[in-house]
């Protein structure tokens, strides 16, 4: 796969004639300015027969619905409103819309105020509408509605996604105005995509545009166009049978009760997929189990897959927090922005190149005065109350036990430490650096870095802090009259025991670059409570380990049957593992995924056996 480059993306710039929006970079409107719902419906929904597909779905099925151009999103929405109307319940209707210009929130409230009929969907949309970032957006407009958009130029965003579209949209602008989004590499990933049976339709009955299609593979028709248009196409790859995905929710044993294992069971418990969690020591007890933990990233102007990790884990995160109402209230935290306090010259550079370039637009990262940015709609939370949260859902059963060995196969087994055996479809170990401790994983290459927080006593000052702050470590407002100063990092030190140097390094951080707070929380009377000490699980590459875990002791390696990892989220534990909980998921459900492919290979835990047999040829473990 040749790399991909990714830009920061430029908003669309609109011109509103009246209620039309007109994207003035291609002079064309987005939707017909005669009826707009009536034109889409006939040509999208009709055009690939969805009234009467989607109402042959069987119970459990997920129907992939692809579109070049999301705009307004009304075709999707309307998509949706068809899909919730005639497909029975339980089947799964999941839309991947490519958009190279986004609307702003504002002119997508504009444009879709004019659909009252749509006003539930589009108020999910609204609600979950993401930031202007590249790459994947994973939304969901209803508990059986997906929304997956992919950010950037078409043809390279597709070429980066592989799941089976089952009925196309081709909405670009007219051809005339915007001929990239009709060249021939475009359609071929279409028709890499596309399985027997799937459909097309577009409002254009361009020739090229039908023989492009039709070299790439699809049987084309020229049908009557809406209204007064003459023509429109449709087309289909040939001798196929309707939308078939797998029906059956798997079952799933998650190993490891902290942020991890709590998001995972979450994303699976949703997908219909029962969940045993097992942890011997209960729910958030290690590195999740500090009183407070921070929602925030570390922005970079520069694009790399990891910083892209970072930044659409980042609003990921902050979509799966707003929908499930979490923070509850003050006692769990709050989501009222973290600031990030430059701690020294590079990293204010960093930050404002972050701002100044557009990659982390304003709707994620604003400027605080000179000394400090905010990252937007971060904050600080109480992690093991967010996982109490996360595990109180139906499909999921919590056993205190432990784990001592992990089998492959069709079921995956595990061993429990009383000698018995339980079976799943699918295993996931969230277990962090223990992971190594089982037979035949101890190649894993993670490590453990300590880190100990201080636990002060709130002063008066102090009580008035809302935010939290980042300068190195982090200082968040009161919980239970209690601040966290934190953390330490140390990489040389294994003891579990709390130290007093600790603490002593942890408020000369804090004196050092905030001396205003230090002071407000009462300088040198800065009274410790407690503290705690914990143990972060890093990769070598600072990436999680999120995907399949590979037979390491084959050569060519390949995935073990059953066997899920989603590990070494380090100290980004309650930022990165929401989505990485989504991957596995899809992963395990065989949906489309919520990450790029270029994404999924940075994550994927076989690039450590990948790079080193890329180095030292013959290696095992
Ligand atoms: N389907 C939309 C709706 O329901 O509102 C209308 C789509 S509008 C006619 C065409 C869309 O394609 C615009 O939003 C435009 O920004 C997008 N677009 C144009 N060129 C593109 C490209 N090369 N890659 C990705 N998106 C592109």
């Amino acid at each position: 796969m040749t790399t991909t480059i990714f830009a920061p993306i430029l908003p669309a710039d609109l011109d509103w004639q009246g209620d039309i929006p007109v994207a003035r970079d291609y002079d064309d409107p987005y939707f017909s300015r005669q009826d707009g719902i009536a034109e889409s419906r006939y040509v999208f929904l009709n055009g690939n027969r969805l009234p009467e597909r989607f109402s042959t779905l069987s119970s459990g099925q997920l129907f992939v619905v692809g579109e070049t151009g999301f705009g307004t999103g009304l075709n999707c929405l309307l998509a949706a409103q068809c899909f919730l109307q005639t497909a029975p319940p339980q089947a799964h209707l999941h839309l991947v819309s490519v958009e190279k210009h986004p609307l702003t929130l504002k002119d997508m409230r504009t444009a879709l105020a004019h659909w009252p009929e749509l006003a539930s969907l589009a108020n999910a949309l609204l609600t979950e509408y993401p930031p202007a970032t590249p790459g994947q957006h994973r939304l969901k407009l209803h508990p059986r509605i997906s929304l997956t958009l992919l950010y950037g130029e078409a043809e390279q965003c597709w070429s980066l996604f592989q799941h089976p579209v089952d009925a196309w949209f081709l909405d670009g602008f007219a051809p005339a105005c915007n001929p990239d989004m009709w060249q021939p590499a475009l359609f071929a990933e279409m028709a890499r995509l596309s399985r027997p049976g799937t459909t097309l339709a577009t409002f254009t009955a361009a020739g090229f545009v039908r023989r492009g299609l039709q070299e790439s593979g699809f049987v084309m028709n020229k049908n009557k166009g809406f209204g007064h248009k003459r023509h429109m196409l449709t087309g289909e790859i040939p001798h196929g049978s309707p939308a078939s995905c797998p029906a059956d929710s798997p079952s799933v044993i998650v190993v490891g009760a902290g942020l991890a294992g709590a998001t995972t069971a979450r994303a699976l418990a949703e997908r219909g997929c029962k969940v045993t969690v097992m942890d011997p020591d209960g729910i958030a007890q290690h590195a999740s189990g500090n009183l407070a933990g921070v929602v925030y990233s570390t922005p970079s102007a520069h694009l790399t897959p990891q910083n892209r990790f970072y930044q659409q884990s980042y609003s990921h995160a902050l979509r799966w927090l707003a929908r499930q109402a979490f923070p509850r209230d003050k006692s769990d935290g709050q989501l009222n922005g973290v600031v990030q306090h430059y701690v020294d010259d590079k990293q204010q550079e960093k930050l404002t190149q972050a701002l100044e370039t557009g990659a982390w637009p304003s709707s994620l990262l604003i400027a605080q005065g000179e000394h400090a940015a905010e990252l937007v709609g971060g904050g600080y939370l109480r992690p093991a109350r967010w996982c109490q949260h996360l595990l109180d859902h139906d499909n999921i059963r919590i056993e205190k036990i432990s784990v001592t060995a992990v089998h492959e196969g069709q079921p995956a087994t595990v061993t429990l430490d009383n000698g018995q055996s339980r079976h799943a479809d699918a295993i996931v170990l969230c277990t962090a650096a223990n992971t190594t401790t089982l037979p035949g994983l101890q190649w894993l290459p993670l490590k453990l870095i300590r880190g100990q927080v201080s636990y002060c006593q709130a002063t008066e000052a102090s009580r008035l802090w809302q935010q939290a702050q980042c300068h190195g470590g982090y200082l968040t407002p009161a919980l239970d009259d209690l601040h966290c100063v934190g953390a330490t990092f140390d990489l040389h030190n294994d003891s579990p025991v709390t130290s007093e140097k600790d603490d002593q390094a942890n408020l000369a951080q804090l004196e050092r670059y905030l001396p205003r707070l230090w002071l407000e929380l009462g300088g040198q009377q800065i009274n410790i409570v407690d503290r705690r000490v914990a143990f972060r699980c890093q990769s070598l590459d600072f990436l999680p380990l999120c995907g399949p875990l590979p037979v390491a002791t084959e050569n060519p390696h390949r995935p073990a049957t059953g066997l899920y990892l989603n590990l070494a989220h380090g100290s980004r534990g309650i930022t990165g593992t929401p989505l990485c909980a989504d991957l596995i998921a899809d992963l395990i459900c065989k949906h489309p995924l919520p990450v790029d492919q270029q994404l999924v290979d940075a994550l994927a835990p076989e690039r450590f056996i990948v790079r080193k047999r890329k180095k030292q040829s013959g290696w095992t473990p």
